[in-house]
């Protein structure tokens, strides 16, 4: 699959990216082609696009092994939720890694309900993971409910606001902030700003038109947990919510 070209032709940017520290986001306007050629070590032997595959089989792979330590307990989590709702996740038809512009990581492209992972952009497993986590809460908005994710701001903005606060996205720096500077509202801020951000990455609307919509849908967005049950906020916490969902959906198939 050497930097291959994706067939495909580009189909509507329904989305957005994984916001990285303060890098400022930029729109998914097409989805190119062509592949470039990465830099470093690892690259003179494999290319971007060989090792977004990698990675990502790695992320959905370990997912499927127990025990604590295994996998990344968030993505192990919501493909159970996406099975469960009966949107089964399929690594080859619902993933596509591809050199994407700017500093975007990842997208949910809607109309074709793949993930699309920007293979020049995602830098290590860790940020995989994330990248995965992320458009898998998409994803799952997607499969549990009717969004109008083009004809209704406030639907986009709900779904980004849960990707913000539920993903780790926030949580990593959240930690970070709290050692170093105590701030305790410090997560519901960074899930506001980083669902804005989002917004204002795949829709051609101002900042506060953006802001505003965030703001109408943040309470009960920001308090829906699905499919976590909780904000997790670490591994620990995510391990705890996936057993609580394993437990929850038992319970429910013995009723
Ligand atoms: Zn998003």
């Amino acid at each position: 699959m050497a930097g291959a070209a994706d067939e495909r032709p580009p189909g509507p940017p329904a989305e957005e990216q994984l916001q990285q520290q303060h890098v400022a986001c930029q729109v998914l306007p097409e989805r190119l082609a062509e592949g470039k050629p990465g830099q470093g070590f690892l690259s003179s032997f494999f290319t971007n696009n060989q090792k977004c595959q990698l990675m990502l089989l790695k992320t959905l792979e370990t997912s499927r092994s127990r025990g604590p330590g295994a996998g990344d307990p968030y993505v192990k989590l919501l493909l159970d939720a996406m099975k469960h709702s009966g949107c089964a996740v399929n690594r080859e038809r619902h993933f596509s890694c591809e050199d994407c512009n700017g500093n975007v990581s990842g997208g949910f492209d809607a109309s074709t309900s793949q993930i699309v992972l920007c293979q020049n952009n995602i830098r290590n497993q860790a940020h995989m993971n994330r990248v995965v986590t992320h458009e898998l809460i998409h994803a799952f908005d997607h499969c549990r409910a009717h969004v109008n994710w083009f004809t209704d701001v406030r639907h986009l903005a709900c779904s980004e606001v849960r990707a913000a606060n539920l993903s780790g996205d926030c949580s990593l720096i959240n930690e970070i902030f709290r050692l170093h500077f105590g701030l305790k509202q410090h997560h519901q801020t960074c899930v506001r700003d980083r669902a804005i951000l989002s917004i204002l990455a795949v829709r051609n609307i101002s900042k506060e038109v953006a802001q505003k919509a965030v703001d109408e849908v943040f309470e009960s967005c920001f308090n829906d947990h699905e499919p976590f049950g909780r904000i997790p906020h670490n591994k620990t916490y995510a391990r705890y919510a996936h057993r609580d969902f394993q437990n929850r959906d038992r319970y429910y198939s013995n009723i």
